[in-house]
């Protein structure tokens, strides 16, 4: 049966309980009255009148007024009479008082009258025995009523009073429990109520909920347990060593390759500071260290290469940190939460650099001996020693001089570039004057210029300081500034050299009128090998990267400004001596 039911029937059984007892016990309590009130008015009055008659008849020979006070007390009775045998006996005695009163010395008359006087009182008495044994009955029925319905409402309140606050309270102390239980995830946590009440099927509804969490939580755990182990036997069949980072720099987790090439065993590294395993091991501090300066770097900084001894054999390694930031559940800020560190081994490319750059260098340093014989024998053709040359063969050997000197100018960046490659600069770093610098590099392109009608403009301040450079390399430098200038200049334009001091040294700067350089491409100018596309093949693509090698090698800076259509200003600068 419903709880609501329940209660309603047992409220409502003891609501008509008491009503019944009060309606009861207000009927008895009314007939009790009226019986009372009855022997008051109809007998007792009786009684009374029949007291004072029996007074008036014994002081009637005394005068009148007794006799009025018979009368009066007569009539009185006479409109009370309210039993059977108290009207005839009334009228008896106003009959005899009549014939006393016409003969109040006939000494019957009082005798007769005292006798219906006695009647009359045995009458009523008679009727108030009867009518108290009547209240007696009631009162004795009206108690066996009301203990009746009393008792039957004191059980039934018991009954409510002992049931109702387990029956309601009970379950909901257990529901609150349980409630409390799967807040704590313990989702096996099930009520037990029988019964098809409400709270059986708050329990069956609820069992169904925790059943369901329960599964889902199993099965969710499972899930990610899976993807857990799938994504670390992944990160451990990676061939590159990949280290993860909390927020607080703890070791997360290290691939297989990781521990290899750190040195640490896994136990040692899993959970541990990387800050305090950098002050052991040398990797580690290295991966902290780069990585501040990594993140310092623009985006087009080249990434600096880690050197590794592991494995009895030395390798290279690129790093990259990866910063992990996820938006937690429920809000809208990104949270940091760790970082990855990824190795990438290079080695087979450095190898395959070394072997190039080896060659490179074998080549151009092997090729620059014929070119100079080649040279050398020009000079001797050209010197008549060997005989008249004609004009034909006089246009031949000029253009063998030609392709001679672009061989001997691209072998010389080869080799300058395979010197840069391996570390190799040999800078003779001494104070220096700029104007020599500069003289020597203007001497050097002087044919060009001419031959392309150029005029040279040159704006170089008095008394400039002397520069700490390597004088051969720094005019080299700016010879390649120059060549570059003649070389995308119109003919019968102007080149700017300027020298200008500034806080830290001399700036050179070197300005041509040709046609820019795009947006696009002028942070790339100074990588290896690289040539705007659509400009001129002649080149290697080398001069601006050497350029920048040496400038950078000497503590300088080097440095380019250019507009499409309005000429290129490449400058570089110089601390003073
Ligand atoms: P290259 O040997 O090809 O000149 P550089 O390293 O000296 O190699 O120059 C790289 C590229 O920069 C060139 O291919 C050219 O497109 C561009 N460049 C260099 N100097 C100038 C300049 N003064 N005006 C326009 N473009 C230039």
């Amino acid at each position: 049966m419903k709880i609501k039911t329940k209660l309603r029937l047992g409220l409502g059984v003891l609501f008509l309980m008491i009503l019944a007892l009060s309606v009861i016990a207000a009927g008895y309590i009314y007939t009790l009255k009226e019986d009372t009130e009855n022997i008051l008015q109809d007998n007792y009055k009786t009684l009374d009148y029949s007291r004072s008659m029996f007074l008036a008849l014994d002081q009637i020979h005394q005068g009148p007024e007794a006799g009025a006070r018979f009368e009066q007390n007569l009539k009185e009775q006479r409109s009370n009479v309210t039993e059977r045998g108290e009207g005839e006996v009334t009228n008896k005695i106003a009959g005899h008082y009549d014939s006393l009163k016409k003969d109040l010395n006939n000494p019957q008359m009082p005798v007769l009258i005292r006798n219906d006087l006695a009647e009359l009182t045995r009458i009523n008495m008679e009727a108030i025995r009867a009518k108290s044994d009547k209240a007696l009955d009631t009162v004795h029925s009206a108690f066996i009523w009301i203990a009746l319905t009393g008792t039957v409402c004191f059980l039934i309140a018991l009954t409510l009073l002992v049931n109702l606050p387990g029956n309601v309270g009970n379950p909901i102390r257990e529901l609150t429990e349980s409630i409390r239980a799967i807040a704590e995830k313990n989702y096996a946590e099930r009520l037990h109520f029988s019964g098809k009440d409400e709270f059986g099927e708050l329990a069956s509804s609820f069992n169904t909920m925790a059943e369901k969490l329960e599964e889902y939580d199993n099965s969710n755990l499972s899930q990610i347990l899976v993807e857990k182990k799938r994504i670390e036997a992944l990160i451990n069949n990676m061939h590159e060593p990949v280290i993860g980072l909390d927020e607080n720099k703890k070791v997360l987790f290290a691939n297989e390759e990781a521990v290899k090439i750190t040195g640490i065993a896994v136990s040692d590294l899993l959970g541990k500071s990387a800050i305090e395993l950098a002050e052991q091991n040398d990797l580690i501090r290295a991966l902290i260290e780069e990585k501040e300066g990594l993140h310092a770097n623009s985006a087009n900084a080249a990434v600096p290469s880690l050197k590794i001894y592991a494995d009895n054999k030395e390798s290279y390694f690129e790093k990259e940190i990866v910063d992990i930031t996820i938006v937690p559940t429920g809000e809208r800020l990104k949270k940091f939460i760790g970082q990855v560190i990824l190795l990438k081994n290079i080695t087979p490319f450095k190898e395959l650099d070394f072997a190039k750059t080896n060659f490179i260098a074998t080549v151009s340093h092997e090729l620059k001996t014929p070119i100079a014989s080649i040279k050398m024998s020009l000079q001797l053709l050209e010197s008549q020693h060997t005989g008249d040359l004609n004009e034909e063969q006089k246009q031949l050997m000029s253009s063998i001089k030609e392709d001679s000197d672009r061989l001997l100018k691209i072998t010389g960046e080869l080799l300058n570039m395979s010197q840069v490659e391996t570390g190799n600069i040999q800078l003779n770093i001494q104070s220096s004057s700029p104007y020599a610098i500069l003289k020597y590099a203007v001497d050097a392109v002087k044919t060009p210029i001419e031959q392309k009608r150029i005029e040279l403009v040159v704006q170089a301040e008095n008394q400039l300081a002397d520069v700490k450079a390597d004088m051969e390399k720094t005019a080299w430098v700016l010879i390649n500034f120059l060549t570059n200038a003649v070389r995308y200049s119109q003919e019968d334009s102007k080149i700017h050299i300027q020298l200008t001091p500034t806080q830290q040294g001399v700036k050179f700067l070197v300005r041509d009128e040709g046609k820019g350089i795009d947006s696009r491409y002028r942070t790339k100018i100074f990588d290896r090998y690289f040539q705007v596309p659509g400009s001129s093949k002649t080149g290697t693509g080398l001069g601006l990267a050497i350029s920048k090698e040496f400038i950078e090698a000497q503590g300088g800076s080097i440095g380019v400004t250019s507009e499409i259509g309005m000429g290129s200003s490449f400058y570089f600068e110089l601390a003073s001596a």
